[in-house]
């Protein structure tokens, strides 16, 4: 932070949006995580600093009806160690629980985490198959924008100048399932190579609805995968159709190889992580399958 650089910690909302409009340089920050090495490196140089910890009920978690309400300022630890996320969404609660590291994780903000719009994050595939939105403030009034339509690129988002996220829904569906697949060959707490999260709703007949595929760490954004999940919808999956939703993703997932794997190698693990993900979540295991 330069000697000019200001710090504002409002404690209201409209102060915040007010602080952050009509300033290009104005930040606002969560937990600092990316904002503090941005500005180490000189890729930021802010003239305001508008920190966010004290708007009221920032980091709120609860469930209301249909849903679990996230405060965006709720950090990664505190998801995963939240009875209502474990409880209702325990894909969120484990994703939220290996994302980076523990001083990370105690400081890193949803609200942060979801802005930041880094494509190789964790929790967005979880929280585009779960069908998240975000409540969004700014100087136009209030919005609520789903997380696809955040989502823009590489580290871009939907957001307007002066706009805040102030809070994340996500639906909760009777009977659904959520795993999320982190593929991560390098050391535990490195970003995914590939991460995939699947929702669906199993009947007592084994047959599959409500199904989502999301993945990220492929390319500028993690993406849904429509085609692929709506060939399991309504079915109770034979090995073929398995064979069919894998041959999928790796079809239509959009991937730009890096350090961590080619175009090639990312969309075949990209789509047997899902095919395992799709797997592990009919058979109603644990939320997180893993291998680092
Ligand atoms: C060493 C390290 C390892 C990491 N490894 C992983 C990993 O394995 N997996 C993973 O998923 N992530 C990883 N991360 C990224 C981490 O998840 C992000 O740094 C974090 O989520 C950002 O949250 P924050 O609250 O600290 O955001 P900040 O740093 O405060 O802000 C990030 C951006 O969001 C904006 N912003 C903050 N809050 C809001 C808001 N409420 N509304 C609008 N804009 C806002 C800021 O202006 C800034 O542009 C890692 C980070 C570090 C530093």
């Amino acid at each position: 932070m330069s000697a000019a650089t200001e710090f504002l910690a409002p404690e209201t909302v409209r102060a915040a949006v007010a602080a952050l409009a009509g300033d290009e340089d104005a930040v606002a920050v969560g937990g600092a995580s990316a904002v503090s090495l941005m500005m180490k490196e000189g890729l930021l140089l802010p003239s305001r600093l508008v920190w966010l910890g004290r708007l009221p009920d920032w980091d709120r978690v609860e469930s209301r009806p249909g849903r679990v309400h996230i405060g965006a300022g709720a950090t990664l630890a505190a998801l995963a160690r939240s009875q209502v996320v474990r409880q209702a969404l325990p894909a969120v609660a484990a994703a939220a629980g290996v994302a980076a590291n523990p001083r990370v994780r105690a400081v890193a903000t949803i609200g942060g985490h979801l802005a930041h719009a880094d494509p190789r994050q964790d929790l967005p595939p979880v929280l585009l198959a779960a069908g998240a939105s975000v409540a969004v403030v700014g100087p136009a009034g209030e919005r609520q924008v789903s997380l696809d339509d955040l989502l823009v690129g590489f580290y871009e988002t939907a957001l307007e100048p002066g706009e805040i996220i102030t809070a994340v829904e996500i639906p909760v569906a009777p009977g659904s399932r959520q795993v999320y697949a982190r593929f991560n060959p390098a050391s535990a707490d490195d970003y995914p190579t590939v991460g995939v999260a699947v929702h669906l709703v199993a009947a007592a007949d084994g047959s599959v609805s409500g199904v989502r595929v999301a993945v990220g760490g492929c390319a500028a954004r993690a993406v849904l995968l429509p085609r692929a999940a709506a060939l399991l919808e309504g079915l109770r999956p034979s090995a073929a159709e398995m064979s069919a939703l894998q041959a999928s993703v790796e079809a239509d997932v959009p991937v730009a190889g890096d350090h961590r794997g080619s175009e090639a190698y990312k969309r075949r693990v990209a789509g047997v992580w899902a095919r395992r993900a799709v797997e592990a979540a009919r058979a109603g295991g644990g939320p997180l399958l893993s291998r680092s």
